[in-house]
């Protein structure tokens, strides 16, 4: 009966919980017991609401291939969940670059993140197209000098080497598509919001990703870090505007607004950035 309530308690949302209820919505999925799964699966959605604690627990290879293992299922039946699955999965990896809005501490899954790069030749689709833009967005960012790199072959570091050269000036990228996050009103996305939630919306926006600035940069690597760091603008945002019953209206503009960005997000991490990646890797 515990089982039925623990994830609605706070003192609950431990990576303890998180591994428990991703393991027992896997077994259900893989007998065919969709309704627990999908039971299982919403638990999940309810722990992620710390996702900003749980975040900087040591997050290894195979819990993060456990997230991604039924991407696809959960994504039919519990889209929200499964975008809340995948922005967690791609927060724990951005906490890792060099610019931390988010946390304070040092990159506590760096080594996980670079295991699960080098993986990405055995991985298959859609696992791998999953994992190699939030990975590679990561490495990248943290540059030539970084001890990161030398672990990598010749060729994984030309491969490298041809992205930080090529990914400066991101706003005119033929690669990436970023008109949404250089001006959410004209992309339609703040322009979403009511008229009772766009000025807070608005002031959210300026603190989170308003923080990437105009990504015109020719430095190597500066507007690379920007994107880095998309998935803390996003939990920072989405901090910003949940859990307080008095920023509720009824059209639900939070909600409605935060699809509309992961929907951006997943295009940018799960199609843009493996389009990019797999040019330079030619
Ligand atoms: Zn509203």
């Amino acid at each position: 009966m515990q089982l039925l309530t623990d994830a609605q308690h706070k003192r609950n949302h431990t990576r303890f919980f998180f591994l428990r209820y991703l393991y027992l919505g896997g077994i259900a999925y893989r007998f065919g017991i969709i309704d627990l799964a999908n039971w299982a699966w919403d638990q999940l959605g309810h722990i992620l609401k710390s996702a900003k604690q749980l975040v900087i627990a040591k997050w290894d290879k195979s819990m993060m291939l456990r997230m991604l293992a039924h991407y696809d299922a959960i994504l039919k039946s519990k889209r929200d969940v499964a975008f809340e699955i995948f922005a967690f999965f791609r927060l724990i990896l951005s906490v890792s670059t060099h610019d931390r809005p988010l946390v304070s501490q040092t990159q506590p899954n760096i080594d996980t993140c670079v295991l699960l790069y080098k993986e990405l030749p055995l991985l298959a689709e859609p696992v791998r197209g999953l994992i190699l833009g939030c990975t590679f967005v990561v490495i990248l960012s943290l540059g030539h000098h970084s001890s990161v790199w030398k672990e990598f072959t010749r060729d994984q570091r030309s491969t490298l080497y041809a992205a930080q050269a090529h990914l400066v000036f991101l706003r005119d990228n033929q690669h990436l598509d970023l008109g949404w996050l250089q001006d959410p009103k004209k992309s339609k996305i703040l322009g979403l919001a009511c008229s009772d939630c766009s000025k807070r919306l608005d002031s959210a926006w300026r603190v989170s990703f308003g923080l990437c600035g105009a990504l015109n940069s020719r430095i190597p690597l500066e507007d690379v870090s920007n994107i880095a760091r998309l998935p803390q603008c996003r939990q920072i945002f989405a901090e910003n505007i949940r859990y307080n019953p008095t920023q509720l209206c009824k059209k639900d503009c939070n909600e409605i607004i935060l699809r509309v960005i992961d929907e951006n997000l997943n295009g940018l991490f799960q199609e843009q950035l493996p389009a990019a990646y797999n040019q330079f890797a030619e």
